[in-house]
């Protein structure tokens, strides 16, 4: 059996070591992004352009499309026996079940 690669990372200098977080890239995962947070976003700056850290947020990307992510990541948060975790708001959108959206739109 291989390694696991784990979908949360345990907090860092800000947020200390109780806080688990999970992310995605910036810009193409925000639905609500504008033409001007576009150019000002905090997300492609500073420790955001270490090669680490881009390959971590397209990997989040990828496992987020997948049909088992929820389950997953669900699964995490209770073996980890996480309190909180921190993620970016586009997420959001991401974590939607297509039956969610599907209900939403019929208004169930
Ligand atoms: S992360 Fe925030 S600032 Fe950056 S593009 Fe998305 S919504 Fe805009």
């Amino acid at each position: 059996m291989g390694i696991v690669r784990p979908l949360l990372l345990v907090g860092n200098e800000k947020l200390g070591m109780s806080i688990f977080q999970w992310s995605i890239p910036p810009i193409k995962t925000c639905p609500g992004r504008t033409p001007a947070c576009e150019r000002v976003c905090y997300a492609t700056t500073g420790h955001f352009l270490f090669a680490g850290v881009q390959e971590r947020l397209a990997w989040n990307y990828q496992q987020a499309l997948r049909a088992d992510f929820v389950d997953r990541m669900t699964d995490e948060v209770f073996r980890k026996g996480c309190i909180v975790v921190r993620r970016v708001r586009p997420v959001d959108r991401v974590l939607e079940r297509p039956s969610d959206s599907t209900a939403r739109r019929s208004g169930k």
